[in-house]
């Protein structure tokens, strides 16, 4: 690819991996990922020096990029397996989409600020990323590409959408940050039969609101 990944980009990079590994990310797969999506591309330029630090950071339109253990910790619940069908609501900087492109996921992720969708379909194919990209309410998901294996949500719902179950398969797996928004708890629900999910909570985490409508400029 044809960018500005220097080594010492690289070396930055290995060490946040390593950083990931000592907070309790296990999945090489996971780390392997992390280790070669050039995340500082994905910065406003004044921020690039804090790239490889494991912190959220400002993306414009009142955004952020998530911390890179959150994406690891999201990541590696969803267990991702090539070529699996991968929904991912709140596109945001792109970051965890080419994450899970690496990982060689099928992705469809979508984005309710038109103008973050605008930005993130143009620049990651630039870097080799090719999503199916979409404007849109996430609440809604995308009825018209379900069933998909794996949902991912990148922002805190009030709580689990019952249309996104719907878009599960069975046996297949969302990953969901729920609750207030101060705070939210991590949940993985697995869709076991037609009617029925069981649901674990993993934690606390604070992600920017799931909200719910477009936004047009
Ligand atoms: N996955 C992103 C994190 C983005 S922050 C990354 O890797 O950078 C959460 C994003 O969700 C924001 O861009 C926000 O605009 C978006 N969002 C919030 N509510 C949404 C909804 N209902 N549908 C789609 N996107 C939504």
């Amino acid at each position: 690819m044809n960018y500005n990944d220097t080594p010492r980009h690289q070396g930055l990079r290995k060490r946040l991996v390593d950083g990931l590994k000592i907070k309790g990310i296990r999945n090489e797969k996971v780390l392997e990922a992390i280790g070669k999506v050039p995340r500082h591309l994905f910065m406003e330029s004044g921020f690039i020096n804090f790239a490889y630090k494991d912190q959220a950071f400002p993306i414009g339109a009142g955004q952020t990029i998530s911390q890179p253990f959150t994406v690891a910790f999201q990541t590696q619940l969803l267990n991702i397996q090539k070529n699996e069908k991968v929904l991912e609501v709140g596109t945001g900087s792109g970051y965890q989409a080419a994450v899970l492109v690496e990982m060689g996921a099928k992705v469809f992720t979508i984005e309710r600020q038109r103008e973050l969708y605008l930005k993130v379909q143009k620049f990651l194919p630039s870097i080799g990323y090719s999503p199916a990209c979409f404007f849109g309410d996430g609440y809604k998901g995308l009825p018209n590409l379900a069933p998909f294996d794996k949902i991912l949500v990148t922002a805190g719902a009030p709580s689990i959408p019952q249309e996104l179950k719907l878009q599960l398969k069975i046996g297949g797996t969302m990953v969901i940050p729920v609750g207030d928004k101060n705070r939210q708890e991590m949940y993985e629900i697995v869709r076991v039969a037609e009617n029925d999910f069981t649901s674990k909570k993993h934690g606390g985490f604070v992600f920017v609101p799931l909200l719910k409508g477009t936004v047009n400029n």
